[in-house]
């Protein structure tokens, strides 16, 4: 009997644990840019790194965004429903990218933004997948951080649409 109780206990207890394994990955959190020597958020000097090397920096989902372009899902980033007071910076380099104020609400899935640091960004005409869109690149390390539309509010109409990943979000109480 006591065998019993105790097996049942195990098991139950075995229960709570597993319900409690899917932990959401929160990958970054300035966690890597410390083992990452290109991260800067003052210097500008323009990076010109090998993927290689980035690889072995980079956690594997932020370089498998922001060097091999993929898209993290819809609704899982978080920065997607997110709206504190401070500046975003590119993840892999540090870069100034954009700043709260140009943040808005969008229901794609993914943190959107209407206009970003002109000294951030660049583009490039990405025609993959059968579709004719707008990538968005970090200029500091030329990295991927998502694509631009031009469907976005005023006072600009564009849309960025961003992955949470490759952005790293320093606020205003944070300076
Ligand atoms: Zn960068």
């Amino acid at each position: 009997m006591k065998f019993l109780i105790s097996t049942i206990i195990l098991i139950v207890l075995q229960g709570c644990r597993q319900k409690q394994q899917p932990i959401k990955i929160t990958s970054m959190e300035n966690k890597e840019a410390k083992n990452n020597p290109y991260y800067s958020r003052t210097d500008t000097t323009k990076l010109t790194i090998s993927n290689e090397e980035w690889k072995k920096v980079l956690a594997p989902d932020l370089y498998a965004i922001a060097r091999e372009a993929a898209t993290e899902r819809a609704f899982t980033g978080k920065y997607n429903d997110f709206d504190e007071l401070g500046d975003y910076y590119c993840a892999v380099c540090g870069n100034h990218l954009f700043r709260s104020t140009s943040k808005f609400s969008s229901s794609c899935g993914w943190p959107s933004f209407f206009e970003a640091d002109k000294e951030g960004v660049y583009y490039k005409r990405d025609q993959a997948y059968g579709m004719d869109r707008v990538e968005v690149l970090c200029k500091r390390c030329d990295s991927h951080l998502g694509h631009v539309f031009d469907d976005g509010p005023k006072p600009t109409g564009l849309r960025y649409c961003m992955n949470s990943v490759s952005l790293e979000f320093v606020g205003d109480s944070q300076k």
